[in-house]
């Protein structure tokens, strides 16, 4: 190639490079201006360094604010989030900017003029330097109110539902038992077996009902936590007391086997309770009849104890194993050894334990059966 004495329009020179970069900031520049203008999303550019904050039009007409409301101030921003909101967000935020993900998406109430307080859905992605430090947070706000309005709404009217519909199912079990049990006079044999079928019925849907209840409180994040050190050896010999009948029915053997000194932790008894109860009948359900027996463990294992439950059941077909915590989903081998079942039970179990700080697992072998594992932190 033939030398021009000068690198001044070499391709690629500095004095390019510099022009490209600036065309390109232009471009980009002008492609935000746009953005801003075409979408109905409030658009944002955070300054982490100077702690500055460049908004799009629509937070004055989404919020209302006036012009010479002081919002170009990353102070401005999170004294404007909700209360109840801000540790949250802190916190993710902060998680997002030490970990590796490049896009952010968060949910928070934003303080309008007007002192009422909308649900904005914030997305953005982090530019960072050559060092990979945070530079620059680019985002949307997506005003999702009406959407929180409607899911809360529904969810509101699931659980008023439910609550009414367990009442009078409760009233039917009732006068069911109180049939059963001869109280108002000797049964027939087609008679007792007929009352026999209502009260089983009822007692289903209300354990369907008592499902979907704590299904809307998972939703709705209405689940208070009420820890206490507890003691796991009584707990487990009350959950396994409280499935004898159901265990004795099926012909399961049940036992407990659990460490000798005492092991205690500091968590909510009635959500445990809720989870073994779930995983014990769970095991009794999917046994064979006659043949079934059904261990549970607890033990510590570093800072967690680890409660075993281990039947000799059906097991879980490996096609089936990545699903069986989804909500409403039942494995094939399940449904016909046990046709009455919702597939709420594990999805249940897998929130609870999430509240908890704990886990859930299993180890299964198709016709051999199953252990499910609960992992709760002591502390
Ligand atoms: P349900 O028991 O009402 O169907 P769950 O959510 O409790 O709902 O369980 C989901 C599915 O997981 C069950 O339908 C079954 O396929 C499988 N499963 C759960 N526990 C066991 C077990 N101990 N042995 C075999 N399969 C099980």
């Amino acid at each position: 190639m033939a030398r021009t004495g000068s690198t001044k329009h070499t391709i690629g020179g500095a004095d390019d490079l510099v022009a490209a970069h600036a065309a390109h900031s232009e471009l980009e520049a002008a492609l935000s201006r746009y953005i801003y203008r075409a979408t109905r999303d409030i658009v944002y550019e955070l300054n982490i360094r100077e702690g500055t904050v460049g908004w799009s039009e629509a937070i004055y007409e989404q919020l209302g604010y006036g012009k010479r409301e002081p919002v170009h101030t990353l102070e401005w921003w999170t004294s404007h989030i909700h209360p109840d909101d801000a540790l949250h967000v802190e916190q993710k935020l902060s998680d997002w900017l030490l970990g590796q993900e490049s896009t952010w998406a968060c949910e928070y109430r934003l303080r309008k003029a007007d002192g009422s307080y909308c649900y904005m859905l914030d997305r953005g992605i982090v530019v960072r330097d050559d060092a990979g430090e945070p530079v620059r947070i680019v985002g949307t706000l997506l005003d999702i109110t009406k959407q929180k309005e409607l899911e809360r709404a529904k969810d509101e009217f699931i659980s008023l539902v439910s609550h009414q519909l367990r009442t009078p199912l409760t009233v039917i079990r009732v006068y069911g038992e109180m049939f059963a049990a001869g109280l108002f006079g000797q049964l027939t044999g087609t008679q007792a077996t007929h009352i026999a079928r209502m009260t089983d019925a009822s007692i289903r849907l209300i354990s369907l009902v008592d499902d979907i209840l704590d299904l809307s409180r998972i939703e709705m994040g209405n689940y208070d936590v009420m820890r206490a050190w507890t003691d796991l050896g009584s707990l487990l010999q009350q959950c396994i007391q409280d499935v004898q009948p159901l265990a004795d029915g099926k012909g399961v053997e049940l036992s407990l086997d659990s460490d000798p000194s005492p092991l205690k932790a500091y968590t909510d008894r009635e959500m445990v309770e809720q989870i073994v109860a779930n995983l014990l009948t769970n095991a009794i359900r999917y046994s064979q009849p006659q043949r079934g027996r059904v261990e549970v463990r607890c033990y510590a294992a570093k800072s967690e104890a680890i409660i075993a439950v281990k039947d000799n059941g059906i097991g879980i077909p490996k096609a089936d194993q990545e699903h069986i915590f989804e909500r409403f989903y039942r494995a094939r081998n399940a449904a016909n050894i046990e046709e009455h079942g919702t597939g709420l039970g594990l999805y249940i179990v897998k929130s609870l334990a999430k509240t908890l700080g704990g886990r859930v697992w299993f180890e299964t072998a198709r016709g051999k059966g199953t252990t499910f594992y609960l992992a709760l932190p002591l502390k």
